[in-house]
């Protein structure tokens, strides 16, 4: 009887020493997210606001909203206004610019009405002053090139509509460069001549070129043409998940040499082979601990695709960004590589996005 006691009470103990640790870590986890800026660098959630019941919404659904970003200590998120590739006509090119600028309108009156809670970020000042405020930052981005059609003008209005990023292509090649879901037989092996042109134009305005969903050859063709560092929204790890969006190791080791950055993506299939009932943190954190081993701390931050794909257990929303930290502590990250991680290597490759387009303004690139 003694022994049971005793074996009871040292269960006891243990769980209750255990239970102390997760809290600790949360308590930590707290802590870190309130001290440093943190940034989800791809959602797909302006469209499900915009048009909260009259769609038919096969994947978004409603992962991210300001209350639920204030919980989850996620101060800032780009939004990126999705378009379908369509077929490479003037027409539809037509059409397809003006429903990206009305998605976008109609946007900034969502977050006009949510101004107590958020407000639009144009530079990496502003995110930090919108914490500093308690307010949720909010910076636009396109996803899929194909807005710009084949007028390089349209990079201009787009930046000037708020967008800080264009995604150069979606599943599909488009006017501007091969996509690597679904490699056409009529592709230009990476970026076409008006892709250059764009690319060039990009770092002019010190709009980041995002490289996920581009082929292998699209992105060389970037990095050999981009003066700024390389920048890849919404991807994951090829070594990990065999899946033709995700980055190979050289393709991580050759965007990291740029001082570039991957903003992992999560969801079942980026990340896992798992079911999806057990796909969590945990395999969201092994691409981290991946890159980390390959490139250095650096390199690497998050993209969640929520309302595209992205979220898995513990991680449903965006509510549950400290789940991701906990376990990144539980694995011995440092304070300093966290706040790395949450935004700092981020908002360096922006910064330097933007310092690029001064030189070059300057004639000194
Ligand atoms: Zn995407």
């Amino acid at each position: 009887m003694k022994k049971l006691v005793l074996f009871l009470a040292a269960q006891f103990l243990f769980v209750a020493m255990y239970a102390q640790t997760d809290a600790q870590y949360m308590k930590k986890a707290d802590e870190i997210h309130r001290k440093y800026l943190t940034v989800d660098t791809h959602n797909d959630t302006a469209m499900y606001l915009n048009h909260p019941d009259g769609e038919d919404w096969s994947v978004a659904k409603g992962q991210v909203s300001f209350p639920k970003m204030k919980e989850g200590g996620l101060d800032a998120a780009f939004f990126a206004i999705f378009l379908d590739q369509g077929p490479l006509r003037e027409s539809s090119r037509d059409s397809v610019y003006a429903y990206a600028m009305n998605e976008i309108a109609l946007f900034k009156n969502y977050v006009a009405k949510h101004s107590d809670e958020a407000a639009f970020a144009y530079t990496p000042k502003d995110l930090k002053k919108l914490k500093k405020e308690g307010k949720r930052g909010v910076v636009l981005a396109l996803e899929n090139g194909y807005g710009v059609g084949i007028d390089l003008a349209k990079v201009d209005s787009f930046y000037v509509a708020g967008c800080r990023y264009i995604t150069l292509c979606h599943n599909y090649i488009n006017d501007i460069c091969d996509a690597s879901r679904y490699p056409s037989p009529n592709g230009y092996d990476g970026l076409s001549e008006f892709g250059e042109q764009v690319v060039r134009r990009m770092n002019e305005l010190g709009m980041m070129v995002d490289v996920s969903h581009a082929s292998t050859a699209t992105l060389y063709d970037v990095i050999k043409l981009s003066k700024a560092p390389i920048f890849a929204s919404h991807s994951s790890v090829r070594a990990i998940k065999d899946h033709p969006r995700n980055l190979t190791d050289q393709e991580i080791k050759d965007i990291a040499a740029t001082g570039g950055v991957i903003q992992l993506a999560t969801g079942r299939w980026c990340l896992t082979n798992a079911p999806k009932k057990e796909t969590s943190v945990k395999h969201l954190a092994d691409h981290i601990d991946h890159i980390k081993a390959l490139v250095g701390p650096e390199h690497i931050g998050l993209g969640t695709d929520f309302d595209g794909g992205g979220g898995m257990v513990d991680f449903e929303d965006c509510s549950k960004m400290k789940n991701l930290t906990v376990e990144l502590l539980k694995r011995g990250y440092t304070e300093k590589e966290l706040e790395m991680f949450w935004g700092g290597n981020f908002m360096r490759v922006w910064e330097e996005t933007i310092k690029v387009a001064k030189e070059i303004a300057k004639g000194k690139k």
